[in-house]
């Protein structure tokens, strides 16, 4: 941790002027406003700044934030414009290009004008402002935000647009690709592939795909810091570690959590959705928390604004906001305001006053503590997003993590690339739960196969058989899924609802049946092996136990109850707790 940090917090709020819109004046009535809610620093989006050649208001701006005692913290925001630089498009798998420029679509982060362009603004911030001593600095060096939000899409599924499609096909990913292969000892004439049908070369290129982002941010951090020496962070974005298509986004947490210094994620409780996801919001902590090796600060952003469907933050949020990012690791926060719309401009601004003051008092009490050391780990299986392309893996996933942590376990989610390199022994988990995952990589089965030889407990459900490239582990004990198991008893009797799809289990003999589908054929099995043991589930044990990780609905007209399987919770955290964990 940075020296003094726990007294010095990153506790901020996103400032975006328009510098032809807004006036000094009213840049200087914003600024006091952070100030007196007691937020000690702003996030500023300065592009325009550079986009208008306003420098002398920039340093206006500085001039001012430092007169009343507020930090600041550059962030790299949306540097270049699709309509005046269309030569950077993402190039889709059906030939078209991706021209929506909502939201923070910046083209293809290979190619070299979007590097011209960020480069251009980091840089020119640094050597024009790198000095000023409004600069929020740790150990003396400069923080500073590269890119926020950084991703390749070609849709808003989140508003209802289709899902989106394979990208990216321009000139500088296929010479990328070509580049992968001769690293991989591949054929490099080998085209890119537009579908999965081929799942080897499919995974390739999405794992190719999921290096143009890190590979970015990395040369742009380097070359930022041959100006002057910075701490870099980024503002990985959204919902998108929740779902499948960060595949397509290319956004691989862990391997963008690799380049950066410090942690950021953009999660809200509330954006969405007339559902409140407060579980979401921790999942993406503790992603955050591992992608960045379990060692590095790690700050979320905090919600000061209504949802962008209308709905109203519950007025306990922000309490519960603060709270969920010191539970789950986070010691910075950023919150995000509604600055343009003049009617509420400050109202929720306002309103962060008292949880400042709470988060600040408690970070500082923090200094010296750590979070409990987890002993129960989540698999995240890139390999299983990529080839499924669709969400049972990953909200299964979320769900068991819902689970888990209502049960109170500190959690870690852990990537194919960790437990391939030992994480399990390393960390001395007892227990891994790898949900949904219908395909991993020899690497992995092998990991987990060793974790459970030594004496882990490996609880597994429901995985459907993709193909032979990438199984599901112990995939010979897995029937095929069939549309007529909808129920399976519990050793107390309690039946549990199939909520998606299962398929029947054919253990080795000397597995000990725990419950069993209607039909009587298994449902779960608990399997001994070496010094430990393999609890096998033939159906989605996250989806079977609730609906939704949050726990409210807004909605006025057509409110729904969200499901819980208080039955199901008791079942696995007593399988857990007599494993020892
Ligand atoms: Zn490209």
């Amino acid at each position: 941790m940075f020296s003094g940090y726990h007294h010095h917090p990153i506790l901020a709020i996103y400032y975006y002027p328009d510098p032809d819109k807004w006036d000094h004046a009213q840049i200087s009535r914003d600024l006091a406003e952070i100030a007196g809610a007691q937020i000690q620093s702003i996030w500023l989006f300065f592009d325009s700044f550079y986009d208008k050649n306003a420098l002398s208001r920039l340093r206006d701006l500085l001039d001012e934030a430092q007169r009343l005692g507020l930090t600041v913290t550059p962030v790299l925001g949306q540097f270049l414009q699709l309509d005046e630089y269309p030569e950077v498009k993402i190039v889709n798998a059906d030939g078209t290009t991706s021209d929506n420029p909502r939201y923070w679509n910046m083209g293809c982060f290979r190619h070299p004008t979007v590097f011209e362009r960020a480069t251009a603004h980091a840089v020119g911030f640094l050597r024009d402002f790198g000095g000023h001593s409004a600069l929020y600095r740790l150990d003396g060096k400069v923080v500073m935000s590269f890119v926020h939000e950084a991703y390749y899409r070609n849709s808003v599924p989140e508003y209802g647009g289709p899902a989106m499609q394979p990208s990216c096909y321009c000139e500088h990913c296929q010479m990328a690709f070509r580049d992968y292969l001769i690293g991989h000892n591949l054929n490099p004439d080998t085209e890119p592939p537009r579908d999965a049908s081929d799942p080897d070369l499919w995974q390739h290129w999405q794992n190719c795909h999921a290096e143009a982002i890190p590979a970015f941010l990395a040369r742009l951090i380097r070359t930022a810091n041959n100006v002057m020496p910075v701490y870099a962070t980024h503002e990985l974005n959204d919902f998108y570690p929740a779902s499948w298509q960060s595949v397509y986004t290319g956004n691989d947490w862990w391997r963008m959590g690799a380049v950066l210094d410090i942690g950021h994620e953009d999660m809200y409780p509330l954006e969405f959705d007339h559902r409140y996801q407060c579980y979401v919001y921790d999942y993406a902590k503790d992603v955050m928390r591992s992608a960045v090796g379990f060692n590095k600060l790690i700050t979320g952003n905090g919600q000061a604004f209504d949802s962008w469907q209308g709905y109203k933050l519950p007025t306990n949020s922000m309490s519960e906001q603060i709270y969920s990012c010191l539970a789950h690791g986070a010691l910075g926060l950023v919150w995000w305001g509604q600055w343009p719309s003049s009617d509420t401009r400050y109202a929720l601004t306002r309103q962060t006053q008292r949880y400042n003051a709470e988060y600040a008092a408690l970070v500082a009490q923090l200094e010296g503590w750590q979070l409990a050391q987890a002993e129960v780990a989540l698999l995240y299986s890139w390999t299983s997003m990529s080839q499924a392309l669709n969400d049972e893996h990953t909200y299964d996933t979320l769900l068991a993590y819902m689970l888990l942590v209502q049960c109170g376990y500190p959690v870690d989610l852990v990537s194919e690339e960790q437990v391939a390199g030992g994480i399990l022994a390393a960390r001395g988990y007892k227990a891994l739960l790898a949900m949904g995952c219908s395909a991993l990589p020899t690497s992995v089965h092998q990991a987990i196969e060793h974790f459970v030889e030594q004496g882990g407990l490996l609880v597994t459900d429901h995985a459907p058989k993709l193909n032979d490239a990438f199984q599901p582990l112990y995939s010979a004990w897995r029937g095929i899924a069939t549309e007529g198991l909808r129920l399976y008893t519990l050793p107390d009797r309690v039946p549990v609802p199939v909520q998606i799809s299962a398929g029947p289990l054919h253990p080795p003999r000397e597995a000990q049946i725990i419950a069993r589908f209607e039909d009587d054929s298994p449902a779960i099995c608990r399997i001994p092996r070496g010094q430990g043991a393999v609890i096998l589930a033939g159906s989605y044990l996250g989806w079977d136990y609730s609906n939704y990780p949050g726990y409210y609905d807004l909605a006025a007209m057509f409110p729904f109850h969200t499901r819980r399987d208080a039955a199901l919770r008791r079942w696995l955290a007593d399988t857990l707790e007599n494993a020892g964990a």
